[in-house]
């Protein structure tokens, strides 16, 4: 049995949908009620509980094979830069779930990794550098969120040495696609546009808010991609970090242009240079995973925009009375 944690997020749903069609027997697990959940599969063994506690913990995990660890606090640059404590109370999730496996002698587990936690001083150009695993030390991740994530990569690295749990950590860079946030503060850059683009063409504002000055340079990688390398890792003996990230630069002003091709739209552009931008430049150097796997992320950024504005619209359309539009965060 598969324990996909934090199943009722974006990710999260996305895995489980994937895990349960290769006939997969999965149990899902999420703090939500299942109302809000992005996707939810009544193939799963569905359970609402808080995996910050250490008996929930030991209690879903009982009878697993592998567990993955999707289950996380966090959102977009706008709510990592403002809840650095509450980001940083996830070691919790990863704290009892380590010790759960090892109790349970898992097989395999998976840390959902970012690349928040690369190193400040190598991110500071717009003109991206792209991120080797290695850039990661010495250490000076984004502040709360990446300094959590860095010590649950090494928590999984101590549990792997010191107790034998084969730990898998992808490092994941801008995961976008349908099925996750796209208004509500916790939603990323891509979603975050689709939606302001759609605001605009449904209320006739002929601007859009941008954060920063739109040339910090960025890659997003499409969530089948992210899916497919979450498999690669975890059923191969790679126990390092490995960045999952499409190495396809853009800068977030680039980002708006494909939008508003695929809005048919033009859009004023209004910047607003005091609001939160995260580094200067960031993107994934895949020298490592096409070494281990022959592979890396490929979804074209416009194709994957394509479904992802079209899922977007999808559900604005079926809101009647529209999202808040004061809700919007990039
Ligand atoms: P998400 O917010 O959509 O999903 C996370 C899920 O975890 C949510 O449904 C949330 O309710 C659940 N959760 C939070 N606290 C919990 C708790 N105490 N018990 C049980 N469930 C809890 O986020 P996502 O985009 O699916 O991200 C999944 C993982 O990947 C996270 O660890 C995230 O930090 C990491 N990550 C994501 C991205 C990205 O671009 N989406 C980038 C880097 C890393």
């Amino acid at each position: 049995m598969i324990v996909v944690c934090g199943a009722g997020g974006f990710i999260g749903g996305h895995l489980v949908n994937s895990l349960l069609t290769r006939g997969e027997q999965v149990k899902a697990v999420d703090i939500k009620p299942f109302g809000s959940w992005y996707q939810i599969n009544d193939k799963a063994d569905n359970i609402q509980s808080d995996l910050g506690l250490r008996e929930t913990c030991l209690e879903v995990l009982a009878g697993a094979r592998h567990v993955y660890n999707l289950a996380a606090d966090m959102g977009g640059i706008g709510f990592i830069e403002e809840n650095k404590a509450q980001c940083m109370l996830n070691v919790l999730i990863n704290t009892h779930l380590l010790l759960a496996s090892q109790y349970h002698n898992v097989e395999r587990y998976f840390f959902a990794s970012s690349a928040c936690v690369y190193a400040a001083s190598k991110q500071d150009k717009q003109i991206a550098i792209a991120l080797k695993e290695e850039d990661a030390y010495p250490a000076m991740p984004e502040d709360g969120y990446g300094w959590e994530k860095l010590f649950g990569e090494r928590m999984c690295r101590h549990f792997a040495e010191d107790f034998g749990i084969a730990t898998r950590v992808a490092r994941f860079h801008n995961i976008y696609g349908p099925y996750g946030a796209f208004h509500g503060g916790r939603e990323k850059a891509p979603a975050a546009i689709c939606r302001k683009v759609i605001e605009a063409k449904l209320t006739g504002q002929s601007y859009l808010e941008i954060w920063g000055d739109g040339n910090q340079t960025r890659s997003f990688t499409y969530i089948d991609d992210c899916i497919h390398g979450i498999d690669l890792l975890m059923n191969s003996d790679v126990s390092e970090p490995i960045n999952v990230g499409s190495s396809e630069t853009v800068t977030i002003n680039q980002l708006v242009d494909i939008i508003e091709k695929i809005a048919c739209t033009k859009l004023e552009r209004r910047y607003q240079l005091s609001a939160p931008t995260g580094v200067a430049g960031r993107t994934s150097d895949n020298t490592r995973i096409k070494q281990y796997f022959n592979w890396e992320p490929s979804m074209p950024l416009v194709q994957g925009l394509e479904r992802t504005y079209a899922w977007v619209l999808g559900e604005m359309s079926m809101v009647t009375g529209g999202v808040n539009p004061s809700s919007s965060i990039l």
